[in-house]
């Protein structure tokens, strides 16, 4: 059957013996054992009522169970929807009214235990390649977050585009820090090591001392761009620490040029940067050999067509079509009709450049857009500038309300410098349109659990600045 769970079983099944998870404590659990577990959970769930298309929700903390939690609902036919765990209880309240899950579980291990006494499930409850498999929201950095519908032959493609461009095989050690309510952590991450039957760390959240003990094992690292710069942050990460690993992959959002190069003179080895969203999974990915460059998402990733909406050359919309991208909008069929072209490529929201080569270079958010005095500012070109410059570590460029142009250009900067200076110094590269009217230093910026920079609470926070 089409069932994503009879695809990953037929790949692990040989070599059940192999460990699939090694938890922090040191044990194991190998691809037999987690078989039998999640035999033993699909048919809970069978029995529990859940019929294929419902929606099995879980919001709980990341851990084996978690993992058989997500897989028996496959296996069972049902849709898994995972929810960030710092959901409060009133955004759940519109979570489990969106999705109208027919079971909803916040103790996996409960559950478990309870299938500890049921028989597994022999064969997998059929599915077609176009039926859903996971309702994954949006980390909602735009707006309300919108449920994404991935199809068991949606998230097949992308897994094996995936295994094949980043060359896993089973003597692969995964370590897997990243939380796993999001596409990162629970599809993109793990569906690498369960199709090519390859071991994960699995550690319940990044923690510096942890990652540091584990890494010394591991052959692939994936994480957001903030475990890269904790880990540059701590003397311990060193050459040799990150010796045994054959690369470090990035995505979720941008890696600053300045974590790539302090990264390479760190440990000679230059993070693979990709790019990706819950509506497609990864899209473009730098070249496992082959130049990476520093400030690009690399190529389209197999299965998946990217057209960028301009002149070439110039910065436009990025829009993309093939068998990964998902099937709409949970319960939202007008907003997945305005973000279709038709001819069928889907607008992602996201700005880019795609060189004569194919190469993906991000230029930001349509949403971050700043039109001042009727120009277009596009951030990031003034924050690469900003970020360039002596004493300034990172930065974020927003628009604010401005009675004469619309909007105003304004700047959050972290580390030190003295405003004027660094205007000035501005002035001098970048055309008076897009120099900020004003730089603000601060201490941090806000961020969301994949390290995302929340521009929308930055424009809230900083509405009347101007003032
Ligand atoms: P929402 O759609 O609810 O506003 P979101 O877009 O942040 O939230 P996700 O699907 O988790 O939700 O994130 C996808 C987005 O993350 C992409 O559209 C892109 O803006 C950003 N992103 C992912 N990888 C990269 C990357 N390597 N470089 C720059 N941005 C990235
Ligand atoms: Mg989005």
């Amino acid at each position: 059957s089409g069932n994503l769970y009879d695809l990953f079983a037929s790949r692990f099944a040989a070599n059940g013996a192999a460990a699939c998870l090694i938890l922090e404590d040191g044990a194991v659990i190998s691809y037999a054992k987690l078989a039998d577990d999640v035999g033993r959970l699909a048919s809970l769930l069978v029995g529990r009522g859940v019929t294929p298309g419902d929606r099995v929700m879980a919001q709980a903390p990341k851990s084996a169970a978690y993992l058989m939690l997500y897989l028996a609902t496959l296996k069972a036919g049902g849709v898994f929807v995972p929810l960030n765990s710092a959901y409060t209880s009133a955004e759940m309240d519109y979570f489990r009214a969106d999705a109208e899950p027919a079971l909803f579980v916040d103790q996996p291990e409960a559950l478990l235990a309870e299938a500890s006494k049921q028989r597994p499930l022999g064969q997998s409850v059929a599915r077609e390649a176009q039926d859903i498999a996971v309702l994954i929201y949006t980390s909602g950095t735009t707006g309300q977050p919108k449920g994404a519908m991935l199809s068991h032959g949606a998230l097949a493609t992308n897994a094996l585009g995936l295994i094949d461009a980043w060359a896993f095989t089973p003597d692969d050690v995964l370590l897997h820090a990243l939380p796993v309510f999001h596409a990162h952590g629970l599809l993109i991450a793990t569906h690498c090591a369960l199709l090519t039957g390859s071991a994960m760390l699995w550690l319940a959240k990044f923690d510096v001392d942890a990652v540091l003990g584990q890494l010394g094992r591991a052959t692939v690292m994936m994480g957001v761009p903030t475990f890269y710069t904790r880990l540059l942050a701590e003397p311990r990460f060193t050459r040799s620490a990150a010796m045994n690993v054959r690369v470090f992959i990035s995505g979720s959002a941008p890696l600053l040029d300045a974590t790539f190069e302090t990264f390479e003179e760190r440990t000679g080895k230059r993070i693979l940067e990709r790019y990706g969203m819950s509506e497609s999974m990864v899209i473009a990915s730098n070249p496992l050999t082959g130049e990476r460059l520093a400030g690009t998402v690399g190529y389209a990733v197999a299965g998946t067509e990217i057209r960028v909406d301009c002149a070439e050359g110039d910065a436009g919309p990025i829009q993309i079509r093939g068998p990964s991208v998902f099937s709409g909008y949970w319960r939202k069929p007008d907003k997945t009709a305005e973000d279709m072209t038709a001819d069928g490529f889907f607008v992602t929201g996201d700005v880019g450049e795609l060189d004569a080569d194919g190469c993906l270079r991000i230029s930001g958010r349509a949403k971050d857009l700043i039109i001042s005095g009727g120009y277009n500012v596009y951030p990031k070109e003034v924050e690469l500038a900003l970020d360039a410059m002596e004493g300034i570590e990172e930065s974020a460029v927003i628009g604010v309300p401005h009675p004469d142009f619309g909007e105003a250009v304004v700047a959050l900067a972290i580390g030190r410098g003295d405003e004027a200076e660094v205007l000035a110094h501005l002035r001098e590269r970048l055309a008076r349109f897009k120099c900020p009217k004003r730089i603000i230093f601060v201490d941090e910026l806000p961020r969301n659990a994949m390290g995302k920079v929340q521009k929308n609470l930055l424009r809230t926070a900083y509405v009347d600045c101007l003032a």
